[in-house]
């Protein structure tokens, strides 16, 4: 095993030791903040990369670049055939990452258990709502049951604590938001409320529609007492406990509290781009020269200089901001 001799810091110091891998940019959902009711151009599949090609990556970035988690997302990585045997491959790496996954639950019924024996060790659920019609209107999907069971098999297969993401619409579940913690809190998973980014494919995104951090704290402080708790990190969420205890809530608010000063991520997409930022306007691109026959070395230079190139901070505030062409769903959230 080549030994980790630069890991990937940038010009700021902040040094990335989170991946997070696109493996598909397709899903079975339609969230109105992520894409359009019709779907998008789905990337084709020869400029997708391989299972061995998205294993060489992953493990130069591993054993060559000091990353020490992996996380897998989309679009829906569910809908990716090799996941197990992904999860497994990167488990078997030295040193051993700890291993999650970004999923809206459909299907994770049936595959929880398989995916923690492969070596899984979290999962983030997305579920915005436990009231089917506004689940419906949110996804434009009639599969609220799906992710309900996804969640509780995720939680029967030892994924646990089981964290749930909720994005809060102005009109359409931010009433709800105090519900929603009783209903995770009722079933033990751990919700964290992520304000809504300027990352959807339609361009719809509009900063006074947005539900703030502030207004979510404030919505919740009507029911729950909240205290702040101590030692966020590089992780996103602000963690306050509920009442007594033992219960906590995270608030992201990446856009009115960026957290860009203490970011440890670096994306790979799943068709072999690195991005420094979610919000990077532009990627390396490692699909090119690796099937061109790069080697590992290489391979592992041209990363480095990517994230030697990441910006302070995401400038949503600033005036000058512009909207990633890429969206979301196949940045990889
Ligand atoms: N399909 C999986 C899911 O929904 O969990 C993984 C991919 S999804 C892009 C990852 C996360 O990004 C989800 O929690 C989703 O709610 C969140 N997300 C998508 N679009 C967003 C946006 N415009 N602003 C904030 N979060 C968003
Ligand atoms: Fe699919 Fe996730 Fe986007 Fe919803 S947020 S459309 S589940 S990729």
């Amino acid at each position: 095993m080549a030994p980790i001799d630069q890991p990937l810091v940038d010009g700021h110091g902040r040094v990335a030791t989170d991946l997070r891998v696109s493996l598909t940019d397709r899903c079975n959902l339609r969230c109105q903040y992520c894409m359009p009711a019709e779907g998008l151009d789905w990337m084709p599949t020869e400029e997708t990369l391989t299972d061995d090609e998205l294993m060489r990556l992953i493990g130069i970035g591993v054993e060559r670049l000091g990353i020490q988690d992996v996380r897998f997302t989309g679009g829906e990585p569910l809908l990716r055939r090799g996941l197990p045997n992904i999860i497994a491959a990167t488990k078997a790496l030295r040193p051993t990452p700890r291993t999650a996954i970004t999923s809206n639950g459909l299907g994770l019924k049936r595959t929880a258990q398989a995916l923690a024996d492969a070596g899984l060790d979290r999962v983030n659920i997305s579920l915005d709502t436990t009231d089917p019609e506004t689940f419906v209107r949110i996804t434009r999907r009639d599969r609220l049951p799906d992710v309900i069971d996804g969640l509780a098999a995720a939680a029967d297969a030892g994924l646990a604590p089981v964290k749930v993401n909720a994005v809060l619409l102005r009109g359409i579940n931010d009433e709800e938001a105090s519900d929603l913690l009783r209903w995770c809190m009722k079933h033990e998973y751990e919700l964290r409320f992520i304000e809504q980014m300027p990352l959807d494919a339609q361009h719809g995104w509009q900063r006074d529609e947005m539900v703030t951090a502030d207004e979510t704290l404030t919505r919740l402080a009507e029911d729950f007492r909240l205290t702040p708790l101590d030692g966020r990190g590089s992780a996103p969420a602000e963690k306050f406990q509920v009442d007594d205890g033992p219960h906590t809530v995270g608030i992201i608010g990446s856009v009115t509290r960026p957290f860009c000063g203490d970011c440890n991520r670096v994306r790979l997409t799943a068709d072999g781009q690195i991005r420094n930022c979610l919000f990077a306007r532009e990627e390396s691109d490692l699909r090119a020269p690796l099937r061109d026959g790069a080697s590992d070395a290489d391979l592992a230079d041209r990363w480095r200089v990517a994230m030697a190139g990441k910006l302070p901070g995401h400038g949503i505030n600033d005036p000058s901001f512009l909207q990633p062409t890429r969206p979301m769903s196949s940045i990889g959230g």
